[in-house]
């Protein structure tokens, strides 16, 4: 039998699954094993998809407005407890407490958005399409719904799904990262305690064993995935291979243009936040500074202070701007890149990798700690440029022009976020015109839009056509049905053969 304290949650209750697999879980600022996570197998999986099926018709069936009010609730009991959800992101993640609070924050934005849903819901109506005839359309939910998430956002990336999925009628099974998982359970808890009737939110714990038996599964009838590129590309194709609608979000790498022009105060700002900011392990964290004309040599200087002063330590500290990377290997993977951005002869100017971990608090010493790392002079051909680093480093490319930097950015394989610092008008407009990216911010470094605009980036950072949340979460999560209708004292008499045409 598994020993692991951090289990699965199915039918409204908490279940130790029967694989037996388990894995530790760490706090990334001690670098001390705190639990172990159950690993779901497929029998767990199935256990779970059963009781979503199981759950859905009379979640279906329940008027929109009262599925609303258990949101309502939740919306209610999420406020009482953001806290307690926050530092339990810390403890497993790493983040500091206060940037814990920011992504609590977004979620319950979500939230708030789905108990909006009976407005969402109402469908399209023409009277009179033809002679005696009216047609209409409805959206109607899917049936069980999955949702795979990333170690990065243990709670907003979840809420970025279920709220809506559960709102519009569906019930879901969650499979959360196995690095930070207890906000999972936190979360099934206030659902319970809103009123969510059994079976209609679940959450597998486990990784790939449990992600294959999901999307394999023939009662799951959609899938969204948020999580690194190759992991997005293969559920993608594998979601086509078995009928299922899928919407997957991968991997990033975020440039932030700086013009001549920019108010290079607030851009250093901005380039420090986004850049070092959880640790670079957020998919809208700048990586590439593009510096334009002689903004570099007016800038490097101020960006090299700052990320050499940055203050990193135990984010239950109130004060740190920066946490530890969420595991060892991922210290290992990004260190290997700073090893190799100097191979490939970029220039580095601050190096994470000689950081005192010292004074990051009590008990830190065998915790996963780097300091920012600052690159300058790096070349699209680099490695350090072209693929997703995720952890605090920031790569500085000068080009001569606006034209360059846009040619740059949309040669990118990724397009998920970017940003333009300029006090031209006529440059953020072209700027956002041109650029081949999904989500842009001009004058704002990491441009996250908001509950009701739907998240997704172009290329491959996404894959599948509607966007997380928003209006494209309701239609991902619904489906259209037409009604078309006409009462017997408007029917002619006899059959028609011809196409039915307006009368
Ligand atoms: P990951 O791809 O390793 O894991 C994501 C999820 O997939 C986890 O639940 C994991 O258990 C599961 N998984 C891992 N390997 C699998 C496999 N072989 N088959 C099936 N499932 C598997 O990603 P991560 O390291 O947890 O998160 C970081 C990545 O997520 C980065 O690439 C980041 O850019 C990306 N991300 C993207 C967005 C976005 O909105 N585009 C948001 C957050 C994170």
């Amino acid at each position: 039998m598994t020993n692991s304290n951090i289990l699965h949650y199915i039918n409204g209750e908490i279940s130790a699954g029967t694989s037996g697999q388990s894995q530790d879980v760490f706090n990334p600022a001690t670098g001390q094993v705190t639990g172990q996570v159950a690993l779901a197998n497929r029998a767990d999986v199935d256990a779970a998809v059963a009781a979503a099926d199981a759950a859905f018709p009379a979640w279906a069936d329940t008027p929109p407005i009262r599925r609303a009010r258990v949101m309502f609730k939740f919306l209610e009991l999420l406020n009482r407890h953001k806290d307690d959800l926050a530092r339990a992101i810390t403890a497993e993640h790493g983040k500091v407490f206060t940037d814990a609070q920011g992504e609590v924050a977004r979620g319950i934005d979500i939230v708030e958005f789905a108990c909006g849903i009976p407005q969402l819901l109402k469908g399209d109506y023409t009277e009179q399409v033809s002679t005696g005839i009216d047609n209409w359309t409805m959206r109607q939910p899917l049936g069980v719904v999955a949702g795979v998430t990333p170690f990065n956002f243990p709670a907003m990336v979840p809420m970025w799904m279920f709220p809506v999925a559960i709102a519009a009628g569906n019930t879901f099974v969650l499979k959360p990262s196995p690095l930070d998982p207890s906000a999972s359970l936190m979360i099934a808890d206030l659902l319970r305690q809103a009123g969510l009737p059994d079976g209609v939110f679940n959450v597998v714990q486990g990784d790939k064993e449990a992600v294959e038996a999901l999307i394999e599964h023939p009662d799951v009838q959609a899938l969204s995935f948020v999580g690194s590129t190759p992991i997005a590309n293969l559920l993608y194709e594998k979601g086509a291979k078995y009928g299922k609608r899928i919407q997957a979000l991968g991997g990033a790498k975020n440039h932030m243009v700086v013009m001549p022009d920019a108010d290079l105060d607030k851009a250093v700002d901005a380039l420090i936040g986004a850049a070092y900011g959880s640790a670079g392990e957020r998919c809208m964290a700048i990586s590439v500074a593009v510096l334009v004309g002689d903004v570099a040599d007016r800038i490097m200087p101020r960006l090299a202070e700052r990320a050499r002063t940055l203050k990193v330590k135990n984010g239950e500290q109130l004060d740190a701007e920066m946490g530890p990377i969420v595991t060892a290997a991922a210290h290992q993977r990004i260190t290997g890149y700073i090893d190799k951005g100097v191979a490939e002869g970029a220039e580095l100017v601050v190096d994470g990798r000689e950081f005192d971990a010292s004074n990051t608090g009590e008990g830190c010493d065998d915790g996963f700690w780097m300091g920012g790392s600052l690159f300058d002079h790096v070349t699209p051909d680099m490695t350090i440029y072209r693929e997703e680093i995720f952890g605090p480093v920031l790569a500085c490319v000068r080009v001569p022009d606006i034209a360059t930097a846009i040619r740059l950015i949309n040669d990118h394989e990724f397009g998920n976020g970017v940003s333009c610092f300029t006090e031209s008008g006529s440059v953020a407009r072209e700027f956002g015109r041109r650029i081949q990216v999904g989500m842009v911010g001009i004058n704002v470094p990491i441009p996250v839009p908001m509950a009701w605009h739907g998240f997704g980036g172009w290329k491959r950072s996404m894959f599948g056509d509607t966007h997380a949340y928003g209006e494209e979460g309701v239609k991902f999560y619904t489906r259209q049905k037409s009604i078309m209708q006409r009462w017997s004292d408007s029917i002619d008499a006899g059959a028609e053969f011809v196409m039915p045409t307006a009368k």
